[in-house]
């Protein structure tokens, strides 16, 4: 089957390629397995060596990703070189620190000896999105080799070429053939792929619809998963928030990446005592955001990465309008584009709007309005996502107060909620389980194997 790209700042055809078939996948998945044992029998410090030399090779071709990742899913050419530098540093960062996250745990028991080690488990299979279609990848791949295991890739199928380039920039920087391939396959296809034997566990991150679908597979093949999914954060405005610092954040989580952020702050609690001023400054701000062409520097909205997304959000908008929310910037469609959207705020968002119970993955953000701290603390758990969210206050300890009661996998203080590789990544609720980054992140593929010597 042949599938087309469309670029979505043009809504032209720029490339087609075809769909592997069986024969083709089976070559792959025979290849991951036999590389397995001679790559996990290697030394960190090989490993780490070239985990080095891909990063070396993420760097050298940042110019040929970067276009890829803005023609293919119309990321800002800015946001784009910083996403390839963000997984140079990844890489990097495992080669550093691998060996201590992996060396085995003493336990004193009554034993002569016991400890914990870590193993490799095998192949493992990545599902991943398109919205930051290198992020998402290294961010697992990279403690994936670290560990000693060896991987798949069945990418979002809006980005083939981005795909294609990390396949290169691992083969490039010294990856042993069959340690990680591409697969190029449709999703009746991955299901197929996951049921396999030589897969030993799958890791997705994506929409809660495709979480459903993988995780319900691998459960019946009783496989282990890692499930990132959506999110509808919480960004709350205490009182003694400073308006300016908040402003700027809000405008930077909710509009960078068109809002196709998986941790973008999406739902903005604002305690009434402050609410007029924030939303007036708010509304400035966004409205500075200019549409345009991507791949130019003074461009600083993205087109959303396709046109059905972009209907899909806007059918969210229309029935929140329709509900009684207020329309204060944007709400359009930008008239002549294939899939712009402009930054749009919604007002007096309240239960039983798409802007209040679901995520809006597209640039537009909803604010919700609340008494006090408690209020705030309400509204903000009162979401079936638990991925992550932020407080503003100028009181740090009052902030943190609130944090800690924040169901999510990440909750920050007077900071935008961001991925970074030295902390855990992950959700609570609907947005997924499993941990990703930092030494969580390296554990959750691999056998936590106890060794006891009376
Ligand atoms: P998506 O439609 O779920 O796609 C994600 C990946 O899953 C793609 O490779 C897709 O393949 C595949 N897929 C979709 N349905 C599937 C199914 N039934 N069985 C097997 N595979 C399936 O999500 P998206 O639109 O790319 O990404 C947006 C969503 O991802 C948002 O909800 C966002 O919040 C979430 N996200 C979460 C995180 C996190 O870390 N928690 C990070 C980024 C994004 P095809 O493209 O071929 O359909």
């Amino acid at each position: 089957m042949t599938v087309e790209i469309v670029n979505p700042a043009t809504g032209l055809v720029t490339y087609r390629h075809e769909l592997l078939k069986a024969a083709e996948v089976e070559q792959r998945l025979a290849a991951a397995a036999g590389a397995f044992p001679q790559w996990a029998a290697q030394t960190l410090q090989a490993r780490g060596t070239i985990l080095r030399g891909i990063a070396a090779q993420l760097r050298a071709r940042k110019d040929d990703i970067q276009h890829a990742m803005t023609t293919e899913m119309g990321k800002l050419k800015g946001e784009a070189l910083a996403e390839v530098e963000k997984c140079a540093q990844a890489c990097e960062y495992y080669a550093d620190h691998a060996a201590d996250y992996l060396k085995p745990q003493l336990i004193d028991t009554e034993a002569q000896r016991s400890y914990v080690r870590y193993e490799p488990i095998g192949c493992v299979f990545a599902v991943m999105p398109w919205n930051f279609p290198i992020w998402q990848v290294f961010r697992f791949l990279a403690p994936a080799f670290m560990a000693g295991n060896v991987a798949l890739l069945k990418h979002a199928s809006n980005v083939p070429q981005c795909a294609d380039l990390i396949l290169a920039v691992c083969r490039d920087g010294g990856l042993p053939d069959g340690v990680f391939d591409v697969l190029h396959i449709d999703n009746d296809q991955a299901a197929e792929v996951l049921r396999d034997k030589r897969v030993k566990a799958v890791t997705l991150t994506g929409s809660e619809r495709a979480g459903r679908s993988i995780a319900a597979n691998a459960g019946d093949q009783l496989k282990k998963c890692v499930m990132e999914l959506g999110g509808s954060d919480a960004f709350v405005v205490l009182d003694d928030a400073d308006l300016d610092k908040t402003v700027a954040a809000a405008v930077k989580s909710r509009f960078d990446n068109s809002g196709q952020t998986c941790i973008a702050a999406k739902r903005f609690i604002v305690v009434d005592a402050i609410a007029d001023a924030f939303v007036e400054k708010f509304v400035a701000a966004a409205a500075a955001r200019v549409y345009g062409d991507p791949q130019d520097e003074k461009t600083t909205l993205a087109p959303m990465a396709r046109a059905d997304l972009r209907e899909e959000l806007h059918k969210q908008v229309q029935a929140s309008v329709a509900a009684g929310a207020t329309v204060l910037l944007g709400g359009e469609p930008v008239p002549g584009t294939h899939a712009g959207y402009p930054a749009t705020i919604l007002d007096n968002v309240v239960p039983g709007m798409p802007a209040y119970d679901e995520e809006l993955f597209g640039p537009v953000a909803a604010i919700l309005r609340v008494h006090d701290d408690a209020d705030a603390l309400r509204v903000a758990n009162d979401s079936t996502f638990g991925l992550g969210g932020s407080v503003w206050s100028g009181d740090p300890v009052r902030g943190e107060g609130i944090a800690k009661r924040l169901e999510c996998g990440a909750a920050f203080v007077n900071a935008i909620v961001k991925s970074d590789v030295r902390l855990p990544f992950g959700g609570s609720k609907r947005s997924g389980f499993g941990r990703e980054l930092a030494d969580h992140g390296i554990h959750e593929f691999m056998n936590i194997k106890t060794v006891y010597v009376a």
